[in-house]
């Protein structure tokens, strides 16, 4: 079996996290854009991923059940990817129950925060932007930008949302190793999500990566988003050393955010294995369960 990398995108959200489509629009647009095979990974959460499901089915692409995991290593928030997870495992579940109350009483305290900078309502509006879905920080950029407080969710970031900034609240995510074995549980593959966006200097970024591997991780993304072809030969080369699987995915948010295309995503290197040949993500029956 052989997919061209650019039909394969294994990260990507939708409203149940920060994504602006339904599931069921994201499947269509991954369609339209030519994707083959792809993963619905919303942030601590896969309530989307039945829908979205059904409609792969219905465009006959493969669909792989997914989950982005917020965690901590070293005091650092590090994103897991969860592929291929039985979404019915009562440790995964659990786990990410537990994570779902940090983000709600983080987004009180968020609120609280900016209340106090003059965001009127700031928790009742996130709220209803969330739409009942997980409530992330890109929320609370989208009330600012809304109010006029900044131009854009970048300079949101940057001013008020970033660590250490004004509104920021530091949420105590489970540990790196605790989630991947929670996907491990869940019979999934863990997937360390774009390690070249955690600020790390190379050393740092190699020493999570260990830590990754140690713990069971099995593959690491290399390919998609904001990634650049140079950043894919670093990670590479990680891989390489650690006998790693790659991963490629646009982190697909929503359509107005022009610079992540769908599906846009650079091959691997030759002699990385890619994850989405795994028997347990290749396998039809065991992608396509919902
Ligand atoms: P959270 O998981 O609630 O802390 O929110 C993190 C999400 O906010 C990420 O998944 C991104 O979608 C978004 N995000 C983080 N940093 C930035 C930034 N500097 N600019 C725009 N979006 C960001
Ligand atoms: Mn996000
Ligand atoms: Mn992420
Ligand atoms: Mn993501």
């Amino acid at each position: 079996m052989s997919h061209h990398a650019s039909h394969i995108d294994l990260h990507s959200h939708s409203r149940v996290s920060d994504g602006s489509l339904r599931p069921a629009e994201l499947a269509q647009a991954m369609f339209d854009a030519g994707v083959r095979m792809f993963a619905l990974t919303d942030h601590d959460s896969t309530d989307g991923l039945k829908e979205a499901a059904t409609q792969a089915r219905a465009l006959d692409i493969k669909f792989v059940n997914g989950v982005e995991i917020s965690t901590r290593w070293e005091r650092q928030t590090i994103h897991v990817v969860g592929l291929g997870v039985q979404t019915e495992n009562a440790e995964l579940l659990r786990g990410l129950k537990f994570i779902q109350q940090l983000r709600k009483d983080r987004a009180a305290g968020i609120a609280r925060k900016l209340e106090r900078e003059g965001v009127a309502d700031a928790l009742s509006r996130a709220r209803k932007l969330a739409e009942g879905g997980q409530i992330t920080r890109n929320h609370f950029a989208q009330l600012l930008v809304e109010d006029g407080r900044v131009k854009d969710k970048q300079k949101a970031f940057k001013q008020f949302l970033a660590d250490g900034k004004r509104a920021y609240v530091k949420a105590d995510w489970p540990a790196m190793q605790t989630a991947i074995h929670w996907i491990k549980s869940a019979q999934g593959l863990a997937v360390l999500a774009h390690p070249m966006r955690y600020g790390m200097t190379g050393s740092k970024r190699r020493r999570m990566i260990e830590a990754f591997a140690d713990a069971g991780g099995d593959a690491l993304e290399m390919g998609g988003g904001p990634n650049t072809a140079a950043d894919t030969q670093v990670i590479a080369e990680d891989a390489r050393r650690l006998g790693l699987m790659g991963s490629v995915g646009s982190d697909f948010h929503d359509p107005a955010q022009g610079w992540i295309k769908l599906g846009i995503c650079p091959p691997l290197p030759a002699d990385i294995s890619p994850v989405w040949t795994h028997p347990r993500l290749s396998d039809s029956s065991a992608v396509i369960r919902s």
